[in-house]
This record gives structure tokens, C-alpha cells and sequence, in this order.
């Protein structure tokens, strides 16, 4: 914390002096409370199945030494254990990586389009395990929109493996979230933006129809390690971190993601990125 010895100033000047102590004062407080829940929340992500194998461990050291069956039961449920740690930690350094990143703009060129077809082709396989079909549906440009050359092609600025992880992400959860059997869609198109996003922006949505979300809990998703139901996030795989990275992603593309759902009809995530 600065002091700035307020002697030869105005009594108006030292207290706006004043007043921006405070301000970063506050900021360093949020920060370092953000960091320790953060920390908290790692150890206890890493400790629960590590606690898991060491309890395995000794099992199979002991009582299970002479069985078989049980020293393979064990060993699998060891080995899926060992691979959430691994998708924890893959997840943390994606996210790591995009937050130190989030003010450098990418350069690249990506097509959107060719990025949601691949999505789907990624996750097709795993859809069709669980009865559920997955389509993309893309809407042709609105020529009123006078997009120009780019009217007839979805590309836009930004890092094609960032992008991709936004619609994975998004795409996957549908599919765990979105009820065994309903379908997933993938709507892509432009629109006239708004609000910050001015002229025509790309508009890329993964739409379920499962269960939706309580209004209660959107404000807070895309947080890291929030989840609506613990229990069942970890019983599908999840980490709790795909929305902070999708929102950091995205945040780095000056996009906006929006979230609407409607409980029992399914949820819709909206992602609008600016071509340029
Ligand atoms: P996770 O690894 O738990 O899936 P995410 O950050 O991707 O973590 O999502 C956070 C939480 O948001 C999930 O645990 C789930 O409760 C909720 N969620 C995400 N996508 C959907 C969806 N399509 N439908 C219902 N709930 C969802």
C-alpha cells in the first residue's frame, strides 16, 4: 500500500488521494480472498480422489491381496480417479493460460463454421452413445445487414483452438446436461450487435433440451468450480472449470456469452463475436 503525505496538497487533492487508497486497498482484498478460495478449492478438487487411491492402495496391500476380482474392480475405479486428476489439471492450465492471455487479441483468422463442424464431428460418436442427435443448423447471412464481403462466410478474428474449446465446452455440457436422448443443436449465424458490439456480429449458439438451470444460479456459472449440483458433476466427469475458461475465451475475443434457460424446457448458450 502506497502513502502519499497529503502536507503541501489542497485539502481536495489529498482527499481524492485518499479515496484511491481505499479503492486499491479493496482491490488487493478481493484479490487475495479470490487467491485463497482458489487454493482452497484446488486442494480440495485434488484431495478427494487422492484419498480415494491411497485408500485403494491399502486395500490392496491388505485384505485384498489374494482376490482377483477385487484387485481389478479396485484398480479401475484407481485409474478413473487417477484420470480426473488428469482432467483437472489439463483444466487448470487451460485456464491459466487463457486468463494471463485475456489482454493480448488474437491474430489469427478462424472460420467459424468449419470449427462448429468439427466440434460436431469430435462429439458425434459420444452423442450417439447416449441416443442423442447432434445438428448444426446455420442460418444464411441477412443481406439487409450489409455485411459486405464477408457477408457470405463466417469468419471472424481470433485463435482457432480457443474458439474450438468455447463450442467443445459448451457442446459437452449439453450433452451431460441436457437429458439421455433429447437433442443438441448448434445454430450459427450473424445479427446486428449491440451495446458495445457495434455493426454485424457472429452469433454462435448450442441449444439442449434438458433440464435448465434455476434462474437462481446463472449470474454465477461461469465462476470457477461453482456447479448447481456437485455430486452430479463429478459423476459425469466435470472439473467445474469449462464455463471459466469458455468466459475467459471469450472475454479475450471481445464477445459476449449469454445464458438463457427455462427449467424443464432446456438451456441456450449464446456466444456473439465481433468478425474484426
Ligand atoms: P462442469 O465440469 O461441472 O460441467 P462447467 O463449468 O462446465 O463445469 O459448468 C458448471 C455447472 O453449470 C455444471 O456443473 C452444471 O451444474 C451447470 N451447467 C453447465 N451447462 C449446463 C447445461 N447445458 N444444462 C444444465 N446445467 C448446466
Amino acid at each position: 500500500v502506497r502513502i502519499t503525505p497529503l502536507g503541501e496538497r489542497s485539502a481536495r487533492a489529498g482527499g481524492h488521494a485518499l479515496l484511491l487508497h481505499f479503492t486499491d486497498i479493496t482491490h488487493l482484498r478481493e484479490a487475495e480472498e479470490m487467491r485463497r478460495d482458489f487454493v482452497a478449492n484446488v486442494s480440495h478438487e485434488l484431495r478427494t480422489p487422492l484419498t480415494a487411491v491411497l485408500g485403494f492402495i491399502e486395500t490392496l496391500r491388505g485384505p485384498a491381496r489374494e482376490d482377483t476380482a477385487a484387485r481389478e474392480r479396485f484398480l479401475g475405479i484407481m485409474e478413473g480417479e487417477a484420470r480426473r486428476m488428469n482432467r483437472l489439471v489439463s483444466d487448470l492450465l487451460s485456464l491459466s493460460r487463457v486468463e494471463s492471455q485475456e489482454r493480448q487479441r488474437p491474430s489469427g483468422e478462424v472460420d467459424l463454421k468449419a470449427v462448429l463442424d468439427g466440434v460436431i464431428a469430435a462429439l458425434r460418436p459420444a452423442a450417439e452413445e447416449q441416443g442423442c442427435t447432434l445438428e448444426l443448423e446455420v442460418t444464411p447471412a441477412d443481406p439487409s445487414l450489409l455485411l459486405g464481403p464477408a457477408g457470405e462466410s463466417y469468419r471472424m478474428r481470433g485463435d482457432r483452438d480457443q474458439v474450438m474449446q468455447v463450442f467443445l465446452n459448451l457442446t459437452e455440457n449439453a450433452l451431460k446436461y441436457g437429458g439421455t436422448g433429447k437433442p443438441v443443436t448448434l445454430r450459427l449465424g450473424w445479427q446486428e450487435g449491440s451495446g458495445n458490439l457495434k455493426g454485424p456480429v457472429l452469433r454462435a449458439e448450442v441449444v439442449d433440451r434438458g433440464d435448465g438451470i434455476d434462474p437462481l444460479h446463472l449470474p454465477r456459472l461461469t465462476e470457477r468450480f461453482y456447479r448447481v449440483d456437485t455430486h452430479r458433476s463429478r459423476a459425469m466427469g466435470g472439473t467445474g472449470l469449462g464455463l471459466a475458461i469458455v468466459k475467459h475465451i471469450v472475454n479475450r475475443h471481445r464477445g459476449r456469452l449469454r445464458i438463457e434457460s427455462v427449467q424443464g424446457k432446456g438451456s441456450t448458450f449464446s456466444v456473439l463475436f465481433p468478425p474484426e
